[in-house]
């Protein structure tokens, strides 16, 4: 059971808050900013909470991946802490230390109700290793943690499994992380059906894994992205110029990882299950019915000719059937979309679900010629009646971007440690959180 902090008696204690603050900033005339505050905002309801308990709040995160022990300017926490002033109508002081004796004297000076905010916790040399020391050093700063880092907490660090290990009995849950395992756990637990998961992106092996867990509870999976190359690669198609991540190790997991032969693997794995028929679109669009798979990979894309800038020439772009035919797309081009059918398709297939999970783009959607796909999915994943779960740092920003905020059921902040959650991995951060 996992403690909880309305259930923890914490009136009045010097509480680290360890959120989850990876935010990619922009640079506005010389000066960091937040071009995006979701994560901020998400963790004001345990900010508001232990402040009104008169808690002291000190605020520990880290943000991108700087060399670690060196201080760079587009790392430092200072514009979240500006950003997260101004959503509280309070002042958040910034300190320049994640730990060190300015750093403890500055805490010691803290009152009830007061909140602070460390610096990078990966500026420190020791954090990524999970070093002990730096561990403690980082945990003898308050009495209490409360751990609010979903979108951190399937890392290893030492401001993650390493402040827990020293405050075992001294540590709880945040109302954020609450909610994340709540809604993920629900989903992994049984959904109200039919369940069908919405697939892109370009980070192939984190997903990849998730698929193996979540294929017996879904009704089906909807591939797009970069996702679908390897499966299209694995049907035989040639998928010329496009993204597709070579076999590798897989380093969080330790296991050689080739994304064709997996695919191929889950493919081989999901023939023969039937999709239920309550999920076929209503209408079906020109061209006529088909048959549909457990995984579905798209029946058209969009590609596009790389040109000597690295971006893609509007006349070179093309609608391509997913047919017989080998060879996908020209030895030059690259698939940069779903396309016009299978957007259709999908669509009516999210319409007709009652529980939806999605993460990834379905496609480049940063570039507006390829951005339709994902727009049209979003919205349709918006405007369905069906529980929806939204998973992933760029599947955020696409709901940002598209003006979709609050029309989801649940718009988690944790990419990777929601995929590792649904792929069936444990959180390391738990075992210190549950009784
Ligand atoms: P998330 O952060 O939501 O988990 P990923 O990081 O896996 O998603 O992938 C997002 C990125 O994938 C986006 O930058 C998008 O442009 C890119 N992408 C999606 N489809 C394609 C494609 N077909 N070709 C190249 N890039 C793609
Ligand atoms: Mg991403």
């Amino acid at each position: 059971m996992l403690k909880t902090l309305d259930k923890t008696q914490i009136k009045g204690k010097k509480v680290l808050l360890r959120a989850a603050y990876d935010i990619t900033l922009s640079n506005e005339n010389n000066k960091w900013i937040v071009p995006d505050d979701q994560r901020i905002r998400a963790t004001l309801p345990t900010i508001k909470y232990l402040l009104e308990q008169d808690c002291r709040v000190i605020l520990m995160s880290w943000l991108g991946r700087p060399e670690p022990g060196q201080i760079e300017d587009k790392y430092k926490m200072d514009a979240v802490a500006n950003r997260l002033s101004i959503l509280l109508e309070k002042k958040v002081k910034k300190l320049d230390q994640t730990v060190g004796p300015e750093a403890a004297s500055n805490i010691s000076k803290m009152k009830s109700g007061d909140i602070l905010m460390l610096e990078n916790t990966r500026f420190n040399k020791g954090e990524i290793e999970a070093d002990p020391e730096l561990a403690l050093e980082m945990a003898s700063l308050a009495d209490f943690v409360v751990f609010d880092a979903f979108a951190q907490s399937h890392r290893k660090h030492a401001s993650t499994t390493g402040i827990l290990e020293n405050h075992q009995e001294t540590c709880c849950a945040g109302f954020l992380m609450e909610k994340e395992l709540t809604v993920l756990g629900q989903i992994l637990k049984g959904t109200m059906e039919p369940f069908v998961v919405v697939l892109g992106g370009a980070k192939v092996s984190d997903k990849i894994a998730m698929i193996r867990n979540i294929l017996d509870k879904s009704a089906m999976i909807l591939i797009g992205g970069a996702l679908a190359n390897p499966f299209l690669k694995a049907q035989g198609f040639g998928v010329g110029d496009s993204l597709v991540e070579s076999a590798q190790i897989d380093q969080a997991r330790g296991i050689n990882f080739d994304p064709v032969e997996i695919a191929r693997e889950l493919l081989a794995k999901s023939k023969n299950d039937v999709v239920p028929h309550e999920l076929l679109p209503e209408k079906w669009p020109n061209g006529g019915p088909i048959k549909l798979s457990k995984i579905q990979l798209p029946i058209d894309v969009l590609t596009a000719k790389r040109n000597l800038n690295n971006g893609f020439d509007d006349e070179t772009i093309k609608i391509e059937k997913v047919n017989s035919r080998s060879n996908l797309c020209d030895p030059q081009d690259s698939i940069l979309d779903i396309g016009p059918r299978t957007t259709d398709i999908y669509s009516q297939i999210v319409k007709r679900a009652r529980t939806i999970f999605w993460n990834g783009p379905m496609g480049l959607f940063e570039n507006f010629n390829f951005s339709h796909g994902t727009k049209k999915l979003a919205e349709a994943i918006a405007k369905s009646k069906a529980y929806s779960v939204i998973g992933g740092g760029d599947t955020e920003a696409v709901v940002t971007k598209f003006d979709l905020e609050g029309q989801f059921g649940h718009v988690s902040t944790g990419g990777g440690a929601a995929l590792s959650l649904l792929a069936g991995e444990e959180l390391p951060v738990l075992k210190y959180l549950e009784i």
